[in-house]
């Protein structure tokens, strides 16, 4: 089957299931209609003529979706429930995973998603080595959702460069007052269990941009979007479950049809090192000071020991997030994670900073530790040029 089709059946499958589930409810919405007509049925009044006219519009409403059902019968009848139909969708999009050129050629747009950390680097350049065979550089689009003063300097900039690189268009969001911005008016802290910083300031901004995207496409079909992310299964129990290719039901309508599409899923941190290396990626320099994530300044998700690092490299940058953060704190009285104050955090960073002296690093450290000297030396070297 080639990529097209194999898209059009993983678009009828997930319609076939949305018709199904409307007919469902539908007939238990007729069902709690005539539940609710059969007990006032001995009333004259108001309330059982309501109730039958809720009755005869739930008819209406099932025979709707009873022929919204009828023309997916035969696709039914070969997946009957919703465990094949699940099945199916994974494996046919498992298949499309396997060939990059393909699949790109198949969509109408790519929109690469990056945080300008190394796992975003590389999965941009992955998407452009499969872009440029199937040439069609022109579906790209790099997307970076900015985080405001959370971040550390230089992540914009960055992420920009990257994009330019390639050539490849750059779109920029910004959410009205950032991180701090979102903390402050919520008077908390977000947490592992209700990480709203990732859904307000990343997931949301997503849609309204492919969107546009879409819109600007003047399609008179459905248009495939791929919707690249760094993610890789070595970084945690749940990601290890994601799978290369999904289907984004939230983002998916009748006018597109989006797939989160995780291009370095199976490589594992040194892989990633090496193929910045090897291509000569440039990396955000917080890699060298020992933090393996570019991630917020402060992250909710971080333990305790990044935290105290986090805050040395503040200090040894003059940065000011160690004072903005600690007075967050206070002003919304919430500990920025339970049993964990930022004021202790700080704290302990200015032992530690006190016994061993500031915190030091070099550019070229972060590889000097994965890869050996010689490889950071001609890396530096070849980024120098
Ligand atoms: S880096 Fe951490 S704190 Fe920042 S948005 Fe992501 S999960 Fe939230």
């Amino acid at each position: 089957m080639n990529a097209t089709n194999a898209l059009r059946t993983v678009d009828m499958i997930r319609r076939a299931t949305a018709s199904v589930s409307g007919h469902r409810a539908a007939w238990r919405e007729l069902h709690e209609a005539h539940a609710a007509q059969t007990l006032l049925s001995y009333d004259a009044g108001e309330a059982c003529e309501a109730a039958q006219r809720s009755t005869f519009r739930s008819e209406r409403r099932l025979q709707l979706a009873a022929s919204k059902l009828h023309p997916w019968r035969p696709l039914l009848n070969r997946y009957p429930t919703e465990h094949h139909r699940r099945n199916a969708t994974r494996n046919l999009l498992e298949h499309l995973a396997d060939d990059d050129v393909a699949l790109i050629k198949a969509a109408d747009i790519v929109v690469i998603q990056t945080s300008a950390g190394k796992d975003s680097v590389v999965a941009l350049h992955r998407v452009v080595a499969a872009a440029r065979k199937a040439g069609c550089m022109h579906k790209l689009r790099v997307m970076h959702c900015d985080l405001g003063q959370a971040e550390w300097p230089g992540v914009r900039q960055l992420a920009r460069r990257q994009a330019e690189r390639y050539g490849i268009p750059f779109i920029l969001v910004q959410s009205e007052g950032g991180f701090l911005g979102m903390v402050e008016d919520r008077g908390l802290w977000p947490d592992s269990a209700r990480r709203l910083c990732t859904a307000y300031l990343k997931r949301d901004p997503t849609g309204p941009v492919i969107t546009k995207l879409v819109e600007g496409l003047g399609l008179d079909r459905q248009a495939v979007v791929l919707n690249v992310m760094g993610v890789r299964g070595a970084e945690s129990r749940s990601r290890a479950r994601k799978s290369r290719l999904t289907l984004d039901d939230r983002t998916t309508s009748s006018n597109r049809l989006v797939l989160t599409w995780n291009i370095i899923h199976e490589l594992s941190e040194s892989q990633v090192w090496r193929e910045i290396a090897d291509h000569v990626l440039e990396y955000h320099p917080i890699y060298d000071t020992g933090l393996q994530r570019l991630s917020c300044v402060y992250c909710v998700l971080a333990g305790p020991d990044w935290l105290v690092l986090a805050t040395r490299i503040c200090f040894a940058l003059g940065l000011p997030h160690p004072d903005l953060y600690t007075a967050l704190e206070r002003q919304i009285n919430h500990s920025f994670k339970q049993n964990l104050t930022l004021g202790g955090v700080v704290a302990a960073a200015r032992m530690i900073d006190a016994l061993d002296g500031p915190r030091t690093w070099s550019r070229g450290d972060a590889l000097r530790r994965h890869l050996g000297p010689s490889t950071a030396d001609a890396y530096l070297a070849k980024l120098a040029v």
